[in-house]
Parts: structure tokens; sequence; C-alpha cells
């Protein structure tokens, strides 16, 4: 991450790394605290809720993976930060449930770049589209985009949708009026390049954890 920062010009301290813990016990969550990490992210609620009250309070939780309306309370309850959201509706849900716990989330809109039928995500101009609606409920703050690629094992092949989103975060910014703060785009495979694209937070997982786990029964 450093190296990739030099080559960009970036400050090393600009780009966050976010543990990707997901079907890694508690256990690992504790090793790695203790390695000094400190940001972590899981992609499913019903994982998270057996999780992190089981991890060390150190630790700061954001929700990667796709949501469901029906989970919304649990994941404004547990998480400090929601990278996936990609409707108005889901956006008032969250709002809702946030109201209700007191609570103001932090959130990023989640772009489908490439426009892949299998993914979720906004498409580029309906996120532009709703970004001031989603901006005027109360309990919500926008604090900027995430994307997930196509796959690929050719990491260059990534740029061009990590570039796009940077180009969309201006032109939400525009609209905003108001800098947003985060790209949270790049994985193990292609991270670097990520960076070089204006990365703030990138979000790895197998390269410090290894392979996923399959996953077994809330007993981990
Ligand atoms: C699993 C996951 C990651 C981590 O992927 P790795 O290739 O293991 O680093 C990052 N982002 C999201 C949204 C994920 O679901």
């Amino acid at each position: 991450m450093q190296e990739a920062c030099c080559r960009a010009g970036r400050e090393a301290n600009s780009v966050r790394l976010l543990a990707v813990s997901k079907t890694h016990p508690a256990e690992t969550i504790r090793e790695a605290v203790a390695a000094g990490l400190t940001d972590f992210g899981e992609n499913k609620v019903q994982e998270a809720r057996v999780k992190i009250p089981n991890a060390p309070r150190q630790a700061h939780w954001h929700f990667i993976g796709h949501l469901q309306s029906n989970k919304c309370r649990d994941a404004v309850e547990l998480f400090e930060m929601i990278h996936s959201v990609d409707s108005l509706g889901l956006a008032q849900e969250i709002n809702k449930r946030a109201a209700q716990l007191g609570k103001t989330m932090p959130i990023l809109l989640e772009v489908n770049v490439a426009g892949e039928r299998s993914k979720f995500g906004y498409p580029p101009e309906q996120m532009l589209a709703e970004l001031k609606a989603i901006n005027a409920l109360p309990r919500l703050e926008i604090h900027g985009l995430m994307t997930i690629p196509p796959f690929t094992l050719v990491a260059e092949k990534s740029r061009p949708y990590f570039r796009q989103l940077r180009e969309l975060k201006a032109r939400a910014e525009a609209i905003l009026g108001a800098p947003l703060l985060h790209l949270s785009m790049g994985m193990s495979g292609d991270f670097e390049v990520a960076i070089e694209e204006g990365a703030t937070l990138v979000r790895i997982g197998t390269a410090l954890f290894g392979e996923r786990r399959s996953l077994r029964p809330a007993t981990t």
C-alpha cells in the first residue's frame, strides 16, 4: 500500500486498510487486532451478529455485502459504515432504523460501473439522479462511493473502472456542492491499481487471512 501511495504521489496515511474477515472466526480478529489492524469488513449480517460481540472492542466494523431491508436494523446496530447502498428505498430504510436507534449512519453508494448483470450496485446515472434525495435523509451521511469491478486475474484491467468511480465522485461532489471523503475500491488482487486511481479504503481479505473458510454453523 505504501509503495502504491508513493508511486501515485499520495501520503501513505491517505488510504485505510479494511481487513475483510468474512468466514474467519472471532479468534482471527483477535490476532489481527493484536497485529495492529483496526478496521474490519463483513458481508453478511447474520455472520456479523455472532462475530462482532465476540471480537475485541477496538475493532471497527464496516458492512460491505448486499443488504436486504429486513436486515437494516441489525446492520445499523452492528456497523459503523455501510458500503453497499444501491437504492433510495434501501437508504430510506437505513435512515428509518438509524432514527429509531438514535444514530447517524455513514454510508457509501455502491456503483456497478461496468453494468454487470450479476452484480448489485447503482447504474452510474441513477446514482447521480438519486443523490440529492439520499442526501436529504437526516440520519444518513454520504461519505463516498464504492465499487467492485468485474472479476479478473489481471489487476490492470480494473483500472478503467476505478478511474470511472473517481470521475463519478467528482460529478457527485458537484451535485452536492460538498466534498466526499471516500472511494472504497481495490481488493487483494488489484488494490495497488486502486490506490493509484485514488482509493481511500481498500477492502482486503485473502491477501491478509488466506483462503476463505467454508461457513460453519454459528459456533465460531
Ligand atoms: C470478499 C470481499 C472483498 C475481499 O476480497 P479479497 O479478494 O479476498 O481481498 C472485498 N470487497 C467485498 C465487497 C467483498 O465481498
